[in-house]
C-alpha cells in the first residue's frame, strides 16, 4: 500500500456539540497511538459544522474536506456553496460525485466534472466518487458504468492537478455489506489501469462501502487499495482511528 488515505465523510450527522466531541476524540487517540505520521486524513463535516471542526484540528496533521461544492465560484445559487468558500474555512480536499448525490439529488458525470474542474481553480483536491449500482452489477455492466463516469474526467487530465479517485459499489454504501475482497481487487485492477491509461498513474485509488474496524485490515490488504472513504464507522471516534491504524500496519507491512 502507498501512503494511505482515510477519508471521513459524516454525511448530515453531528450537531455542533457532537461535532465538537467527534474530532476532540479523534484527535486524542490518533495521538495516543501516534497515527498523525503517516498518510493522509481527512475529515469532512456537514458545512455548517467546518468551523468547529477546523478549530479542533490546530497543530493536527488532520485535513478538512467539503462533502460537496457548486459549480460556480458565487452568485445567485441559494442553498450552494463554493469550492471557493470552502477553501476560506480551511477545506484542502472536496467529495464531488458521491452516490447520494447522484441518486438522490440527479447529478449527472457532467456536474461531477464541472465541480472538479470548479475544485481545482480553487485549490482543493477533488475526491471523486464512482461505482455501479447492485442492478447494473448484476447486468454485468460494471465496467461500462465505471468508464462512463470516469471517461469525460480522464479527457481533462493533467499530471499538475492532484485528485482522489473513490471507488465506492453503491449497493455497498451504508448497507453494513462491504463488497467481498475479490471484487474490490478486480474493480481497483480495473480502475488503475484505466487511470494509468489515461495519465492518472499518481493519482490514488481508494474504496468506500462498510468499511469498519472488523473488515478494514482485510480491504488495506487487497492490491490497488490506497486507503478508504468512511461514512458510519466515521462517526464513532474509536472506530475510525482503528481503520487509520489499519492503514498504518497495511503500509508498514509493504515497505
Ligand atoms: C460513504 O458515505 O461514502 C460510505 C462509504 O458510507 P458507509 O461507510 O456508511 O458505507
Amino acid at each position: 500500500m502507498t501512503k494511505p488515505i482515510i477519508v471521513a465523510n459524516w454525511k448530515m450527522n453531528t450537531l455542533a456539540d457532537q461535532a465538537r466531541r467527534l474530532v476532540r476524540r479523534i484527535v486524542e487517540l490518533s495521538a495516543e497511538q501516534h497515527l498523525d505520521s503517516v498518510g493522509t486524513v481527512v475529515l469532512c463535516p456537514p458545512f455548517v459544522n467546518i468551523s468547529i471542526v477546523r478549530s479542533e484540528l490546530t497543530d493536527t496533521a488532520i485535513e478538512l474536506g467539503g462533502q460537496n461544492c457548486w459549480t460556480e465560484p458565487y452568485g445567485a445559487y441559494t442553498g450552494e456553496v463554493s469550492a471557493e468558500m470552502l477553501r476560506a474555512v480551511g477545506c484542502s480536499y472536496v467529495i464531488v460525485g458521491h452516490s447520494e448525490r447522484r441518486t438522490i439529488f440527479g447529478e449527472d458525470d457532467e456536474i461531477v466534472l464541472r465541480k472538479m474542474l470548479r475544485a481545482w481553480e480553487a485549490s482543493l483536491i477533488p475526491i471523486v466518487c464512482v461505482g455501479e449500482t447492485l442492478h447494473q452489477r448484476q447486468m454485468h455492466q460494471t465496467w461500462d458504468v465505471l468508464r462512463r463516469q470516469l471517461g469525460n474526467i480522464a479527457q481533462h487530465q493533467d499530471r499538475s492537478r492532484a485528485w482522489v479517485c473513490a471507488y465506492e459499489p453503491v449497493w455497498a454504501i451504508g448497507t453494513g455489506i462491504a463488497a467481498e475482497p475479490e471484487q474490490i481487487e478486480q474493480a481497483h485492477l480495473y480502475l488503475r489501469s484505466f487511470l494509468d491509461g489515461h495519465g492518472c498513474s499518481h493519482v490514488p485509488l481508494i474504496y468506500g462501502g462498510s468499511v469498519n474496524a472488523n473488515n478494514a485490515a482485510e480491504i488495506f490488504a487487497v492490491p490497488n487499495v490506497d486507503g478508504a472513504l468512511v461514512g458510519t464507522a466515521s462517526l464513532v471516534a474509536e472506530s475510525f482511528v482503528a481503520i487509520i491504524r489499519a492503514s498504518h500496519d497495511a503500509h508498514r507491512t509493504t515497505t
